[in-house]
């Protein structure tokens, strides 16, 4: 038990096949209390009511909005009485290429991605600074990392790529309060993000750059979150994890 009396909360953990909600899973199993966060209520709900254990929530909070990430750490705070764990892992991605992004394309990833890492951190340091604790761990990609070219277009790339400059910016401001921050940056993992647009063909080409010779699942991403959100990186803070089966060494 990893997480014994402590309390999380998931952005975009309401996807049944999702890395939220296998981060979700994993921390209940070790312990915590889960708020899960995501845009559709019903989904949100049986997602928290899917974990073990008791106690867990699950809210609407588009991170994209400003008041709803305050509302949404109004009312977990008032619910748990305190948050030792934020994963900023909400996120959505598009298979456009360069010259194809218009500004709907670009508004859209970036705000989910980047906007929406900002402000739902915003809503928690506040309380997290006040106790002098707290983990945050932030979804970014390999594709910040290689410059896209998996499935996610440019646009994506950049977004999660500012969420690497954002966390590293926070670690260094936050960590003299006693607040960690860090990033996962995975590989290609089988969830719905894909939208169906993912074929066989380019799976076996992915494949074919991949030392472990599989894809990933939203369980080992999930391992990555509990370690970084745990005791056991407490000396750890502006880190990028890898998960991506040795898709990128470096
Ligand atoms: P999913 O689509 O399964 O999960 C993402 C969740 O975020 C969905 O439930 C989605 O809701 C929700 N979401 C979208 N927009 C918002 C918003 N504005 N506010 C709150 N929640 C929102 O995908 P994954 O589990 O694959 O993705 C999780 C994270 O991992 C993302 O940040 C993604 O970019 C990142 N990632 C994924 C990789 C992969 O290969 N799968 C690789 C590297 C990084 P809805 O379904 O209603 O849109």
């Amino acid at each position: 038990m990893l997480l014994k009396g402590k309390t999380a909360v998931i952005s975009g953990g309401a996807s049944v096949r999702g890395i939220g909600l296998a981060t979700a899973r994993l921390f209940a199993e070790h312990g915590a209390r889960v708020a899960i966060l995501d845009l559709d209520r019903h989904a949100c709900e049986a997602a928290a009511a899917s974990l073990p254990g008791a106690g867990h929530s699950g809210l609407v909070c588009d991170v994209t909005d400003r008041a709803a990430c305050i509302a949404a750490a109004t009312s977990v705070l008032a619910a748990f009485g305190q948050v030792d764990i934020l994963i900023n892992n909400a996120g959505i991605t598009q298979p456009v290429k360069f010259l194809d992004i218009g500004p709907e394309n670009y508004d859209a990833v970036l705000d989910v991605n980047l906007r929406g890492t900002l402000y739902l951190s915003q809503a928690f340091i506040p309380h997290m600074r006040a106790r002098r604790a707290g983990s945050i761990a932030c979804m970014s990609s390999v594709s910040a990392q290689r410059g896209g070219g998996v499935f996610g277009g440019p646009h994506y790339a950049a977004a999660k790529g500012g969420v690497l400059g954002l966390a590293k910016a926070m670690a260094r401001e936050f960590g003299p309060d006693g607040i960690r921050v860090n990033c996962v940056t995975p590989g290609l993992i089988q969830t719905d993000i894909t939208g169906g647009k993912l074929t066989d063909a380019m799976r076996a080409d992915i494949l074919k750059g991949i030392p472990l010779n599989r894809l990933g699942d939203a369980a080992d991403v999930a391992g990555a979150f509990l370690f970084l959100a745990s005791s056991l990186s407490g000396y750890i803070t502006g880190a990028v994890i890898d998960v991506n089966g040795g898709m990128l060494i470096h």
